[in-house]
């Protein structure tokens, strides 16, 4: 009998997985396979953070598939040529595989589909990461939208997405399983051991995600809306990575929260469910963006800033990764980063504000730490933020919205509960002079045992000097502001 291999890639689970679903109704036998191939990815091939996630999420798959019988097959190389020569060695007809939209990944599948067809390879690939595909989400003149108060509409008025498919519990295998290298040979766990913070942090695989999005229904949906822009509470769902690796699809999530929200009794558009869906809507946005303009994850959507005159401080930057900026809030950010593969939406916010705007560095120099060091590097979702806060890309924030750390920081964290934790060396200043420990008493510091300059940094920059600055060089390339 010939089998059906089935690429698996950010689909790591066995429920809603059209393609694997598609596999086991041929009633043949099923091989699920993963290829690193990280040259087809180009720039963005999975990085650091990504890469310890991965390993974690391929052990959890294959021991998952183990369980209806099967296996994963773990091969590594050119995508194109695994698959024809697995397709050679096992006699598989045919090859499923969930859809990307990454550019590089895109041009890559493409090619792929249409060699396997010229040899008479049934290769069909399926919708599993997204609510609404690009193709189905144009405006009225046919042309894909750049805002997304209009996009999410057209998408809400396109119905209730699909339901999720059914779960797979049970595979054929094959008479005889093709050769597979080992989970360790993809060498995707660092060789210095730098991942403890992440390995702390998480518990990887489908399992652990449908745990966490159960915890988040039970805890956090209702707050939701209230809670969610405050880094110190537990306001989010923490569901990033889940949906990057495809552990949680967006249908599976959309449908718990409509039948958690259904079972409270309501189903209005202002609940908080709607308003988390609305998020999902963000991402969506974001896999729009980034299939219908692909060179926005090097280039601004907005022209006009291509020539803007972005500094080079290599200084400046290496202090903002390592959360030595001098700015409280963005030091607890870029610490949170670096310790558990994570960041708070609101931080991220305000970090990247700082970087782009305050430092005036590049957003792709921010857009590259952030790949190495996210969990949850996407790179729809990353290029949509960068490109938000530099103010050069879709429905992006307004030129003159700088945002000032400290205000930012005295609201979103009043208490310093967020910055407390990430940075210790401020635990002890209270709650006005932990926003700014630069503007504290002598007396107040030395009581908190805070030395600036020596257990912690003076601010790198004056945010009043380097907002005129921003203003001052986006009127180079705008003229008029
Ligand atoms: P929740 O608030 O619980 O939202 C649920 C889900 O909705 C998220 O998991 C995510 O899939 C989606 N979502 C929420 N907010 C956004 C948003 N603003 N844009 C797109 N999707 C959203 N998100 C990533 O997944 N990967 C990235 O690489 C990434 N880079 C970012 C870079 C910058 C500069 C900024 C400002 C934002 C970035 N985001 C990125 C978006 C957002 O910060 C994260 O999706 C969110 O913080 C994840 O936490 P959560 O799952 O608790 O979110």
């Amino acid at each position: 009998m010939a089998p059906t291999l089935v690429w698996l890639r950010q689909d790591l689970r066995l429920d809603d997985n059209p393609a694997l679903k598609a596999a086991q109704q041929r009633k043949q036998p099923v091989i699920p396979v993963y290829i690193l191939d990280p040259d087809s990815e180009g720039d963005w091939a999975p990085a650091s953070a990504s890469r310890y996630w991965l390993h974690q999420s391929l052990r959890a798959l294959d021991e998952q598939l183990q369980t209806c019988g099967s296996r994963l097959i773990l091969r590594q190389g050119d995508s194109l040529a695994e698959l024809q020569q697995l397709a050679k060695q096992t006699g598989a007809e045919a090859v499923y595989w969930n859809r990307r939209y990454e550019p590089a990944v895109v041009k890559r599948d493409a090619t792929i589909k249409q060699q396997l067809l010229d040899q008479d390879i049934d290769a069909q690939s399926f919708n599993g990461a997204l609510l609404h595909e690009p193709p189905q989400t144009k405006n009225k003149q046919g042309k894909p939208f750049r805002v997304f108060t209009p996009f999410w509409k057209h998408c809400r008025s396109l119905g209730e997405p699909e339901p999720p498919v059914a779960g797979v519990r049970k595979l054929a295998a094959p008479d005889k399983w093709p050769d597979a290298v080992t989970l360790e040979k993809l060498a995707l766990e660092p060789a210095i051991d730098w991942a403890g913070g992440i390995a702390a942090s998480w518990e990887f695989g489908a399992k652990a995600a449908e745990k966490a999005l159960d915890d988040f229904l039970a805890e956090g949906l209702n707050g939701y809306p209230t809670q969610r822009d405050f880094p110190g509470k537990q306001g989010v769902s923490v569901l990033s990575p889940r949906l990057h690796f495809g552990e949680l699809s967006p249908r599976q999530i959309w449908q718990r929260v409509r039948e958690f929200d259904a079972g409270q009794g309501r189903v209005s558009e202002t609940t908080a469910a709607e308003k988390f869906l609305r998020q999902l809507g963000w991402r969506e946005f974001g896999h729009h963006l980034l299939y219908h303009f692909p060179h926005t994850t090097d280039k601004p959507l907005n022209e006009t800033y291509a020539d803007f005159p972005w500094r080079k401080n290599a200084k400046a930057l290496r202090a903002w990764q390592r959360g030595r900026t001098g700015y409280p809030i963005v030091d607890a950010g870029m610490r949170q980063l670096w310790h558990t593969g994570y960041m708070h939406n609101r931080v991220r916010m305000v970090v990247a504000s700082f970087l782009v705007k305050d430092l005036l560095i590049h957003w792709r120099d921010g857009a590259c730490w952030f790949w190495d060091t996210l969990v949850d590097a996407d790179l729809a979702n990353n290029t949509l933020g960068w490109q938000w806060a530099a103010g050069c890309g879709a429905d992006a924030a307004p030129y003159f919205r700088i945002f000032n750390p400290v205000l930012q920081s005295q609201r979103f964290d009043a208490d310093g509960a967020y910055i407390r934790r990430w940075v210790p060396e401020l635990a002890e200043l209270n709650n006005k002079a932990i926003h700014e420990p630069w503007q504290a008493d002598s007396s107040i510091l030395k009581a908190a045992n805070v030395k600036l300059g020596d257990n912690y940094p003076q601010p790198i920059v004056d945010h009043k000097q380097a907002r005129q600055d921003a203003l001052a060089a986006l009127k180079t390339i705008t003229g008029k502001r």
